[in-house]
C-alpha cells in the first residue's frame, strides 16, 4: 500500500525540511500549469495532500500513530475534502505557504525574480587544458549592494508585527479545508524589520551595478564548447541570484591537432633516417620526448606515446601521436647529386616491385 511517505520519497524520519523540499521538486514536475499530462493533476493532489498531512506537525503524529488507512479513513482531517480547486492556474505559492510558511520566493518566478544568468567567455591555450587553470575574471553585475549588504536599509528597525521572525500565525483557506499555518510576514515580506533610512547606494533595492572579480578553477582536460556553471554568481535580484556559465573555447596550437585526449603531430624526418632508422626527439605539450624510428620506416607511419597528451575529462590520459613524414631533398650539392645518381643506378629507378605488382597486391 503506498503511503504518504512513499508519495513523497522520503524516509519516515524525515524532517520537515527534507518533506518541504522533496514537495517542491514533486511539485514543479507535476503542477497543472507546466505539465500538461492527463495523470500530472492527479499526481499533484496526492503529492500535495500527503505534504498537508506530513508538514503539518500535528497531524503528522496522528498520521503517524494510526497508519494511512485509518488517518485517510476516519478523517483525521482529510477524506472528503474538495480537490478540484486543484486545477490549472492554483496559486501554488498560497498552497506552498499554508502547508510549510514563508521562504517561498521565486516559484515558476511569479513573485521575486530570481537576477539573470551571465555568460561568459574563455579562451584556453592546450597547455593551459593539459594542467587546468584557474581565471580571474572581472564581471560588470548587478551584485549585493556592499553598502547595506542586501538589505536595502540605512538605518532599519525590527518589524513590530512579526517582531523579527518574519512569520504571523494565520488561518488559511485551501482546498484541505482551514490550517492554522504561519505565513510570510506582509508588512516586512519576510525581512523581519523594516528600513527606518533607505540605502542612499542602492535606493533600497539591496543590489546595484558594480564590477566584481571572480576567480574561476577551470578543471585540466575541458572540451572545446565546456559551459561550466558557477553557481550564484549571475546578477543578484530580489529573489536571489542567477548562476555564471562561463563557455571554454580552446586555441588552436601552431604544432598539435586535438582529438579528444589525444595529440596529433606531424614530423618530417630524412630519406636517410627512414632508411637506417634513427631516435628523433619530438615536442611534447610539456617538454621533449625520444621517438625511436626503425629502420625501414615507410613515410606516414604513425607512433604512439603513451600518456603524453592530455587528461581525459572522464577517462584516463590521453596519448601523442607522431607521424613521421619523409622529406625528399630539395637542393643539392654536385657532390650529394653524384652519391644519390650512383645510389639511384644501384636500386634501379622504380621502387623494389614495380607500381603495377604494388597495386595487384592491394586488390585481394
Ligand atoms: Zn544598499
Ligand atoms: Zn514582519
Amino acid at each position: 500500500m503506498v503511503d504518504y511517505y512513499e508519495i513523497l520519497g522520503v524516509p519516515r524520519n524525515a524532517t520537515r525540511e527534507e518533506i518541504k523540499k522533496a514537495y517542491k521538486k514533486l511539485a514543479k514536475k507535476y503542477h497543472p500549469d507546466v505539465n500538461k499530462s492527463p495523470e500530472a493533476e492527479k499526481k499533484f493532489k496526492e503529492i500535495s495532500e500527503a505534504a498537508a498531512v506530513l508538514g503539518d506537525e500535528e497531524k503528522r503524529r496522528q498520521y503517524d500513530s494510526v497508519g494511512h488507512e485509518a488517518f485517510t479513513k476516519s478523517g483525521g482531517g482529510f477524506s472528503g475534502f474538495d480537490f478540484s480547486g486543484f486545477g490549472p492556474g492554483t496559486d501554488f505559492g498560497d498552497i506552498f505557504e499554508s502547508f510549510f510558511g514563508g521562504g517561498f520566493n521565486d516559484f515558476f518566478g511569479r513573485r521575486r525574480r530570481r537576477g539573470a544568468d551571465l555568460r561568459y567567455d574563455v579562451t584556453l591555450t592546450l597547455q593551459e587544458v593539459a594542467e587546468g587553470v584557474t581565471k580571474r575574471l572581472r564581471i560588470r553585475k548587478e551584485d549585493v549592494c556592499p553598502h547595506c549588504h542586501g538589505s536595502g536599509a540605512e538605518e532599519k528597525r525590527t518589524c513590530g508585527t512579526c517582531h523579527g521572525s518574519g512569520h504571523v500565525a494565520q488561518m488559511r483557506r485551501t482546498p484541505f479545508g482551514v490550517f492554522q499555518s504561519t505565513t510570510t510576514c506582509p508588512h516586512c515580506n519576510g525581512r523581519g524589520f523594516v528600513a527606518v533610512k533607505t540605502c542612499r547606494t542602492c535606493r533600497g533595492r539591496g543590489h546595484v551595478e558594480r564590477e566584481k572579480e571572480l576567480r574561476v578553477e577551470i578543471p585540466a582536460g575541458v572540451e572545446d564548447g565546456t559551459r561550466l556553471r558557477v553557481a550564484g554568481e549571475g546578477e543578484v535580484g530580489e529573489g536571489g541570484a542567477g548562476d555564471l556559465y562561463v563557455f571554454i573555447s580552446i586555441k588552436e596550437h601552431p604544432l598539435f591537432k586535438r582529438d579528444g585526449s589525444d595529440l596529433h603531430i606531424d614530423v618530417p624526418i630524412s630519406f636517410f633516417q627512414a632508411v637506417f632508422g634513427d631516435a628523433i626527439t619530438v615536442p611534447t605539450l610539456t617538454g621533449k620526448a625520444k621517438v625511436k624510428v626503425p629502420a625501414g620506416t615507410q613515410s606516414g607511419t604513425t607512433f604512439r606515446l603513451r600518456g603524453k597528451g592530455l587528461p581525459g575529462m572522464h577517462r584516463g590520459h590521453g596519448d601523442e601521436l607522431v607521424t613521421v613524414h619523409v622529406e625528399t631533398p630539395q637542393k643539392l650539392t654536385k657532390k650529394q647529386e653524384k652519391a644519390l645518381r650512383a645510389a639511384s643506378e644501384a636500386f634501379g629507378k622504380s621502387p623494389s616491385k614495380s607500381l603495377f605488382e604494388k597495386l595487384k597486391e592491394r586488390i585481394v
